[in-house]
């Protein structure tokens, strides 16, 4: 393997975020015990976990573009959801390639599916189709929200209850699967083995939205199609399953800038990554520059006092004492 030094690190970024919410869905559960009484122990609510509640930030975005002010809620989750959006724009779905965990797990998936030798490849006619879902599901979500939801109903939500207890909720859907919950994780993370990120390319509304916007993103993997042998090693190893070998510019929504493709092929800078007017620059750029403005909008939210959640402590014990009985509202 040409690069497996690009694989490595690439792999220590992702378990390191991967760690790291695990610590930070731990503590949180901890601080759930203590704001319920049912621990004495007070640990601070670490306000990483926002980062699992898409909806949500998506509401704030909105509420931030027309007004100008930022979410007190969850404003952690808003500063993950801009970050990703932001790498978007400059650096393809890097978030997806380099910080998200459940991006992570289903690349570790696809990791034990080709090594057993399992990987299936659906055909044309089928993964078509599949991944247009995502874009489906963005779309109803975003109309849902960016289009009904006037800023009188944005502003309602954020004060609803239910907008303060959805991170119980989400911890309680880790916690407490419902039957159905664990049938359907198990089937994604079987079908997963045999075919590669199928949560990720198929149904993630999520990644169809950076994918959208990483087309206007000035970093592309370029090929060399004179120095390419035709191995096809790229894309056996693509998370995003494209078809490399089919064009000289990767400028695919599917695109993750995982750099997989750079780090298997094996002729010399066959496979580069390139920034506007196809300047090539080392393949490194991305995840430096990812984690570099994903840290940058953490360190920004956190001096401007945009990290913490502003509801106050008592209201937040009081809403999590009955969190499980609030339903979103109608
Ligand atoms: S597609 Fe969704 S789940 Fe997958 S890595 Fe991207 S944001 Fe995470
Ligand atoms: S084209 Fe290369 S960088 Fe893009 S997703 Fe595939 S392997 Fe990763
Ligand atoms: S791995 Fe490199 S040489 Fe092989 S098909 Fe892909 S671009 Fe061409």
């Amino acid at each position: 393997m040409k690069n497996r030094r690009l694989i490595l690190i690439r792999r220590a970024v992702q378990a390191s975020f991967f760690i790291f919410c695990l610590y930070s869905g731990w503590q949180f559960y901890r601080f759930y015990l203590w704001a319920i009484g049912q621990s004495s122990l007070y640990v601070p609510r670490p306000p990483a976990i926002e980062g699992f509640l898409p909806i949500s930030a998506l509401v704030a975005l909105k509420k931030f573009i027309l007004t100008g002010q930022y979410d007190m809620v969850h404003p952690a989750g808003l500063t993950i959801f801009i970050a990703a959006l932001v790498i978007a724009l400059v650096l393809r779905k890097g978030f997806c390639g380099w910080i998200c965990p459940v991006g992570f797990c289903s690349n570790m998936l696809a990791v034990l599916g080709r090594r057993l030798k399992l990987t299936w490849i659906p055909p044309l006619w089928l993964d078509l189709p599949l991944t247009a879902l995502k874009y489906l599901l963005l779309a109803f979500f975003s109309y849902l929200i960016l289009w009904k939801m006037n800023l009188a109903a944005i502003e309602s939500f954020i004060r609803t209850p239910y907008n303060m207890v959805v991170d119980v909720k989400m911890l309680y859907f880790f916690l407490r699967p419902s039957q159905l919950t664990i049938i359907i994780i198990a089937v994604l993370i079987v079908l997963s083995i045999f075919t590669r990120n199928v949560w990720c390319r198929y149904l993630c509304p999520y990644g169809a939205l950076q994918g959208l916007l990483s087309l206007f993103s000035p970093t592309r993997i370029q090929r060399d199609a004179e120095a390419c042998v035709n191995c096809h090693k790229c894309e056996k190893f693509c998370p995003g399953a494209i078809k490399i070998t089919s064009r000289n510019t990767i400028n695919s929504p599917e695109c993750i800038g995982c750099l997989e493709c750079l780090a298997v092929c094996p002729v010399p800078d066959c496979l580069s990554l390139t920034v506007v007017t196809r300047r090539r620059v080392p393949a490194l750029t991305m995840p430096v520059l990812v984690l570099i403005i994903f840290s940058g909008l953490w360190l920004g939210a956190l001096a401007t006092g945009n990290w913490h959640s502003k509801v106050p402590m008592k209201t937040l014990k009081q809403y999590y004492k009955i969190g499980l009985t609030i339903t979103h509202p109608r």
